[in-house]
């Protein structure tokens, strides 16, 4: 795909040339998405994955936490560590962030000893509502599935956060030029050299494997088929929710207690091309969408403040998130 527009064009465009000007301007995916979305057929509400596409399995139950998925995924990404919390000695994000493409998280339940570890991360979902809600193209699904973010097409309206159901794609609140920074599969540093991601490379135990949508499925039974009792209501997060995900887990405990969505089986890729497809109808679409991201800037923004200020009451550190 060839790349004509800069997100600085873009920005200018929108802001001062109006909604036509725009149209003109947009890349081919955006003019696409102008022209012909809106009546589901290229976004089924049950999407199929193509029989190549790449996956990750996460089997919670077999993860230790030991975490060294975590700083693989940073090394691979050229991310800094998130050493706020541990006053600068140690990586320590609390959550997705900035920083933080990847992350292991503790499920502990209060009144008894249960607990599981849980890898959160971009979904890669097979119909992707951030791909489908990016007015300028800039987030792709690729061939074999990868999600993957062209900077200089982004011009950080953060419509792509709005639109995610698994709240994955974060700001970089702290950038003079802002960004959105999520994870995707490691596709420029190692999928296109043949390589797996740095995080399933990583981890000791096999936890996080890399495959095939199906075998990695096939996996996952096969694993429920010969221990029942070991897995929560012996199904796979991610084989339809949202219309199906690249990234799939097995659990001991309930997917929404280790803070997975409860999701329909539609694609979300199917409802935002509803959406979309009454804000860009007749070329007016860009200038309504200006409006709708103002507005989820300006909440964000002020959310974004709030939070920051609650977290230097709290921790007496400044927040650099
Ligand atoms: S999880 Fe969110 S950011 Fe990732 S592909 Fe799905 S919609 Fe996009
Ligand atoms: S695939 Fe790459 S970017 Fe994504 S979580 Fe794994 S290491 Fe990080
Ligand atoms: S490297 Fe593997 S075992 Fe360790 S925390 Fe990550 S997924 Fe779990």
């Amino acid at each position: 795909m060839s790349v004509t527009l800069s997100r600085r064009q873009a920005f200018k465009a929108m802001i001062g040339l109006g909604g036509t000007a725009v149209s003109a301007l947009l890349p081919a995916p955006a003019q696409a998405r102008a022209s012909s979305q809106g009546h589901g057929e290229e976004h089924p509400e049950h999407p199929v994955a193509p029989t190549n596409a790449i996956a990750m399995l996460y089997d919670s139950t077999v993860c230790t936490g030991c975490k060294a998925c975590m700083p693989a995924c940073n090394e691979a990404n050229g991310l800094p560590s998130d050493t706020l919390l541990s006053g600068g000695i140690w990586d320590m994000p609390m959550g997705l962030n900035a920083k933080t493409k990847n992350i292991i998280e503790l499920y502990q339940d209060q009144h008894s000893d249960e607990f599981a570890f849980v890898k959160k991360q971009c979904m890669h979902c097979l119909d992707p509502a951030c791909v489908t809600g990016c007015p300028f193209g800039s987030l792709v699904k690729q061939d074999l599935g990868a999600v993957t973010w062209n900077s200089s097409l982004c011009i950080g309206c953060r419509y792509c956060e709005v639109a995610c159901p698994f709240e994955v794609p974060q700001f970089q609140w702290q950038n003079w030029n802002p960004k959105i920074v999520k994870c995707e599969f490691c596709y420029d540093q190692r999928l296109k050299e043949d390589m797996q991601p740095a995080c399933t490379a990583a981890c000791p135990t096999g936890a996080v494997i890399f495959g095939k949508r199906t075998d990695l499925l096939a996996t996952a039974k096969e694993r429920i088929a010969a221990t029942p009792q070991k897995y929560f209501e012996n199904r796979v997060y991610g084989e339809h929710e949202a219309g199906g995900t690249q990234v799939l887990y097995l659990s001991s405990v309930s997917f929404q207690k280790l803070g997975l969505p409860k999701l329909g089986t539609a694609s979300f890729g199917h409802y935002a091309t509803k959406v979309t497809s009454v804000l860009y109808k007749w070329l007016a679409g860009p200038v309504l969408v200006a409006g709708v991201f103002g507005f989820f800037i300006r909440r964000n923004w002020e959310r974004h403040e709030a939070e920051r200020r609650e977290h230097e009451e709290k921790t007496g550190f400044p927040d650099q998130l």
